[in-house]
């Protein structure tokens, strides 16, 4: 992979992007886990890259 997009499926952004940052993933609620394994959308990070200020 390289560095010019985001880099997990839950990425609304790339990291690092100005006014974006890193929320909560909504799918597994900050856990990292879903009941059937790791979190596909912040690979199991818990955390997703989305713009600030938005809703
Ligand atoms: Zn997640």
């Amino acid at each position: 992979m390289t560095s010019t997009g985001p880099d997990k499926p839950g990425d609304k952004a790339a990291p690092g992007t100005p006014g974006t940052g890193e929320n909560l993933c909504p799918r597994c609620r900050g856990s990292g886990r879903i009941e059937s394994g790791p979190c596909p959308d912040c690979a199991g990070t818990g955390k997703v890259t989305e713009p600030i200020g938005g809703a």
